[in-house]
């Protein structure tokens, strides 16, 4: 018997991506994303090539321009791994992409950057039409750190779940309204709890539509693992997700063990080895990290991470949340939350406390001054621990 066949499922619909299939019943499928440049051809086709080996059923490519988009492209003529790729704000590139790859993934929140007097129905419209016409699959991708800022304003400020969920509800109800009905859905968050909560809510609404699950900048492993593994435990043992991603900070050349470790959940899920009861533990230092992408600044970030984490060991009965992102598209948006946060650029690290910033600082001077900041942060809450 098969890891599918212990596990239930909801009904959702089928969604053909290049030479796999999403929901309907069919097996979860296991994803992963490329970190190298999308423009060095030669290298992520490498890459790609080697997730697809370890058993990636989609690999995903981040695509911000359109050299970008040409090399992604040629990429997914030269390996046999279904490529999915990510747009950014540029939602014009789908064009150009759709004829190539099986799978375009859109974020709600991002489409309102370009050519704002177009609204996002017409955009969604065109871009459903160029994956319709070549036979291309869609991905309506929300991201905790970039919700449309129209829902968010709706609920409360501490309500981050429902505009994640209206957000989704609203484009998957509009797709349908133009006859367009291949895509699936993703709702991602770096906090498990809340990945669960909006992941319930839309499967209660729209149990037809296949999703994709994930926790975004899950971080490092262990940590990183035991945050997926909670969440997914949650969702897939109550039949809900038809493809999964577990994003986590690794260097290039281990990129392939977000694959492993996603198979090696899928099993033990099926096999009864799960942690459901157990809340995942919240107290002592929480290290959101970005899986990386080709869009990462500086090939420092992983060592950033690594050392970020080894630092904030000796705070070990603190709470202090630290968000360390790899570049400018997501780093500023998504470390909003955290206590302490640091996004990458190419010869500095920009430094936050909650949205301020404090100021950038170069490579080997951002842990000294990350520091002074934990102390200061654990000296002004008294004797918080
Ligand atoms: S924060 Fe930037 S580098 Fe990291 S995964 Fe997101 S887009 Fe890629």
């Amino acid at each position: 018997m098969s890891t599918d066949d212990l596990l239930p499922r909801n009904h959702t619909r089928s969604i053909r991506v290049g030479t796999t299939t999403l929901g309907g019943g069919h097996p979860i499928v296991v994803q992963s994303m490329c970190a190298t440049s999308t423009r060095d051809v030669k290298t992520t086709a490498g890459q790609a090539q080697q997730l697809s080996d370890a058993g990636a059923g989609i690999v995903r490519l981040a695509v911000d321009s359109k050299k970008d988009a040409e090399a992604a492209n040629e990429i997914a003529h030269l390996v046999d791994a279904n490529i999915c790729v990510d747009l950014q704000e540029n939602w014009r590139l789908a064009r150009i992409l759709a004829p190539n790859v099986a799978k375009i993934r859109y974020n709600p929140g991002h489409l309102h950057h370009h050519e704002p007097s177009v609204c996002w129905q017409d955009k969604v419209k065109r871009i459903a039409s160029w994956a319709s016409d070549s036979d291309t699959a869609l991905r309506v991708g929300i991201n905790c750190g970039s919700v449309d800022p129209a829902k968010v304003g709706s609920w409360p400020p501490g309500d981050s779940v429902s505009p994640m969920v209206a957000s989704a509800l609203e484009h998957a109800e509009f797709l349908d309204s133009i006859g367009f009905d291949r895509y699936v859905v993703s709702l991602k968050d770096s906090d498990p709890d809340l990945v669960i909560a909006a992941n319930r809510q839309f499967a209660a609404e729209r149990p037809d539509v296949p999703l994709h699950l994930g926790v975004t900048e899950a971080g490092l492993p262990p940590d990183g693992v035991i945050k997926t593994r909670v969440a997914f435990e949650q969702l897939l043992s109550q039949g809900i997700g038809d493809t999964i991603r577990v994003s986590l900070t690794l260097p290039n050349q281990l990129k392939y063990q977000e694959v492993d470790t996603g198979h090696q959940i899928l099993k033990d899920i099926a096999a009864g080895r799960v942690r459901s009861v157990v809340q995942y533990q919240r107290s002592g230092p929480n290290i959101i990290s970005c899986p990386s992408c080709s869009r990462v600044e500086n090939e420092a970030f992983v060592d950033l991470a690594q050392d970020v984490k080894r630092l904030s060991e000796q705070y070990s009965t603190h709470d202090i949340t630290i968000a360390v992102m790899g570049c400018r598209v997501n780093g500023p948006g998504e470390t909003d939350d955290a206590d302490l946060g640091l996004w990458c650029a190419p010869s500095f690290v920009n430094l936050k406390k909650g949205s301020e910033s404090l100021g950038s600082f170069p490579y080997d001077e951002i842990l000294e001054k990350l520091q002074q900041e934990i102390e200061s942060l654990i000296q002004n809450r008294g004797s918080v621990s």
